[in-house]
């Protein structure tokens, strides 16, 4: 018999709910993740010590490295710290790099991985990509998706307004690199994958169409499964494509030319602004008011860019991403034609 569906491999368990870290232990034992008992854990180094304490009352007795940054090095001296001890499933538990460093640790040992989100800054909670720094660079490792995703909405609301917004931005950048997509698949014959993009797509539309307040757990809740999602849309199509078009090159390029400029997803929504601008998409208007009511960074002055420096950065995104093919790289603009596309841009949208 032909194969007539595929299998889609993703968390088995999505927990995002108040006072989730709480019941770590229970759901980790009640859904046979640990079975002899082993359980280590990874928190990042800007966790409260509140938190800290809440998980080690949680899973008593599990050892707790601490993680720094969002390093390869990071990431190596955690899976060389836990390989003699085999642990049932290593749990990490912070917001951006320190999750991503413990994925890598855990696809490096080969042990199952548990994602707790204290923030929601980017789409890396359930995603099979690391993103790590080496040598100032910032590449993307291919890794195990987690087996269970727990996002605690008090940590959440209570953490600095900017990494919901990133969150926020990284979420709705997904129309932008579907577009791209599409653009690929009409003009380079790429692969496309309509399930992937669906599901990217939804996610993305599901934040733009909220509506309530951005600290509103409603809106929490739905910018959580939006993450969640577009981590599986890229577990679906095998790479970080329905996620990733010329928004996230302009954010790589960001990195390079002036880096800790704003968090990736905040540097994502002006690039997917940007991008949906000069590709002339009929959703700018309503990404811009999302970004707006939300207070997302939509322009290069919310980052603290000038044209000049914005500029310097689109002209260096395709570079970033060699054989991605997106509205940068179809238009092929030269620096003053992109200098007066940023001009336009800014004119268009500073009010
Ligand atoms: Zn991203």
């Amino acid at each position: 018999m032909a194969l007539v569906a595929r299998t889609l491999s993703g968390p088995l368990i999505v927990e995002v709910r108040a006072r989730a870290i709480e019941s770590l232990g229970d759901l980790l034992t009640d859904r046979r993740i640990v079975t002899t008992g082993r359980v280590a854990i990874a928190v990042g180094s800007g966790v409260a010590d509140g938190v800290r304490g809440a998980v080690e009352s949680a899973v008593p007795g599990a050892p707790v490295s601490e993680v720094d940054g969002g390093s390869l090095a990071a990431a190596r001296t955690l899976a060389d710290g836990l390989r003699g001890s085999r642990p049932d499933v290593l749990v990490g538990i912070g917001g951006g790099g320190s999750l991503d460093v413990a994925k890598w640790a855990a696809t490096a040992i080969g042990v199952p991985f548990v994602s707790v989100a204290t923030t929601l800054t980017h789409d890396g909670l359930a995603s099979p990509v690391a993103v790590l720094e080496e040598d100032g660079y910032k590449g993307s490792y291919g890794v195990q998706p987690p087996i269970a995703v727990v996002v605690d909405l008090d940590l959440v609301r209570a953490a600095p307004a900017n990494h919901t917004r990133s969150g926020i931005g990284e979420a709705v950048s997904n129309l932008s690199a579907v577009a791209d997509w599409v653009l690929a698949r009409r003009h380079v014959a790429e692969a496309y994958d309509g399930l992937a993009a669906a599901m990217a797509t939804t996610a993305a539309l599901a934040v733009l169409n909220e509506g309530r307040e951005t600290t509103d757990d409603a809106f929490l809740e739905t910018l959580a499964g939006a993450l969640v999602v577009s981590g599986l849309a890229m577990t679906a199509a095998g790479t970080s494509r329905p996620c990733s078009g010329a928004c996230h090159e302009i954010s790589h390029a960001i990195d390079r030319l002036f880096p800790r400029t704003a968090l990736h997803g905040e540097q994502v929504a002006v690039g997917a602004l940007f991008a949906s601008f000069v590709r002339g998409d009929r959703r700018t208007a309503e990404i811009d008011t999302c970004f707006r009511v939300h207070g997302v960074p939509r322009l290069p002055g919310d980052l603290g860019l000038d044209a000049a420096g914005f500029t310097a950065a689109v002209v260096a995104a395709p570079g970033t991403r060699p054989g991605r093919y997106t509205i940068l790289e179809h238009l092929d603009m030269d620096a003053p034609t992109i200098r007066e596309r940023v001009d336009a841009f800014i004119e268009a949208f500073d009010r």
